[in-house]
């Protein structure tokens, strides 16, 4: 599905240098290039905060404890998502409300969302699923409205915009009260191992996440909040620091790959390409057709036989999930995990493997 390989040998002299300076520092935790790293970031999405941490699932943890929630706070969570932002909701007690997608754009439904909303809602998550940015424009006033914080799950869109109405353009992750994001090899800004990362333009959420993530001190030994370790290490942010240079070269080389992958499935009654929301720029983490009349699985089988990879991002409803079992009706997110396809989407994808691709995707009957 992605070609780490072919990505890292077109740059391999960068990074095997920038990991060499950190081998040669022995700083492996909290080296120079963490702070260099999350200054670059910080500039690149301009926003005012970025915090390292260990993962993009630990990302999420920490900004739902500088928020402050309490067990039996709800969290609303879209039910057509990684398991990630449910489980650190679980996790800390909170109840995770999950709600359906928008069947066009697979992000949260804005209508399940405002009807979801409770007394004991605190916060909304919106996960800027497949490298789209969710409906903010609607997410924000309702939840400035209702007064609840909005975390936005990152981590398949680093490098996304969205335009407001009024033309105001923002990073993905960077206009709620938090961003998190995974650097997850796969990712589209990915380490050579785990690594993630915490955005907020608010100075206080910032100084507690930070604090959350070591341990809940500010000086050491000295600890007033609760919190965990989750650090970023200095080789993975020395590579993250090389490779971010390359995202918008990335993002240009995926959103290419789309265009193909448009123009061959477009006008084909059998699948459906992903909507674009025109205020989101899409920086496709998965490219994700929905299948018309085909069977979906007999498809992915056929592709795998002829050597093209597919995936099903995602089979299950978090609904269904022994462990989040949610009450609700989703018919959007249940149409999706049994129509949704993605095909193999990287920034090295070469025109030979795209044709092979779209050929052998319309040749199955
Ligand atoms: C990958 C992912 C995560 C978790 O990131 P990790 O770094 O693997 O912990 C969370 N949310 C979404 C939507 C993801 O795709």
């Amino acid at each position: 599905m992605v070609d780490l390989k072919g990505q890292y040998l077109k740059i391999n002299d960068e990074i095997n240098e920038a990991i060499q300076t950190v081998l040669d520092s022995t700083i492996f935790i909290n080296g120079p290039q963490v702070k260099s790293f999350a200054a670059n970031l910080q500039s690149y999405l301009n926003v005012k905060h970025v915090i390292p941490c260990a993962n993009g699932t630990d990302a999420l943890q920490v900004a739902f404890m500088a928020l402050d929630l309490r067990p039996g706070d709800e969290v609303i969570v879209p039910c057509f998502t990684y398991v990630a932002t449910a489980e650190v909701i679980a996790l800390l007690g909170l109840k995770p409300v999950l709600v359906d997608v928008d069947p066009n754009t697979f992000q949260i439904d804005i209508a399940a969302f405002e009807a979801a909303i409770t007394d004991k809602t605190k916060a909304v998550v919106p996960v800027h699923l497949f490298g789209q940015c969710a409906d903010m424009e609607s997410i924000l006033p309702i939840a400035k409205k209702h007064s609840i914080f909005v975390v936005e799950d990152t981590a398949q869109a680093i490098g996304a915009k969205y335009t407001f109405d009024n033309g105001q353009a923002h990073s993905a992750g960077c206009m709620g009260d938090f961003g998190t994001t995974s650097f997850f090899p796969s990712k589209n800004l990915g380490c050579y191992g785990d690594g993630g990362a915490i955005f907020t333009n608010n100075d206080d959420l910032a100084s507690k996440a930070r604090m959350i993530c070591n341990h809940g001190q500010k000086k050491k030994y000295h600890h007033s909040v609760v919190g965990v370790n989750s650090r970023l290490d200095t080789i993975q942010a020395a590579i993250l620091d090389v490779k971010l240079k390359y995202l918008d070269t990335y993002s240009a080389a995926r959103q290419q790959v789309a265009a193909r992958y448009d123009e061959a499935f477009g006008n084909h009654e059998a699948f459906e390409i992903p909507q674009r929301d025109p205020k989101s720029s899409h920086v496709f983490h998965q490219y994700t057709l929905k299948i018309n009349g085909l069977d979906r699985d007999a498809l992915k089988e056929h592709l795998a036989n002829n050597g093209v990879l597919s995936m099903v991002y995602y089979p299950v409803p978090l609904n269904e999930q022994e462990a989040y079992k949610g009450v609700g009706k989703f018919p959007v997110t249940y149409d999706l995990c049994s129509r949704v396809l993605s095909l193999p989407m990287s920034t090295e994808l070469t025109e030979n493997q795209i044709h092979t691709i779209i050929e052998t995707t319309l040749k199955f009957r």
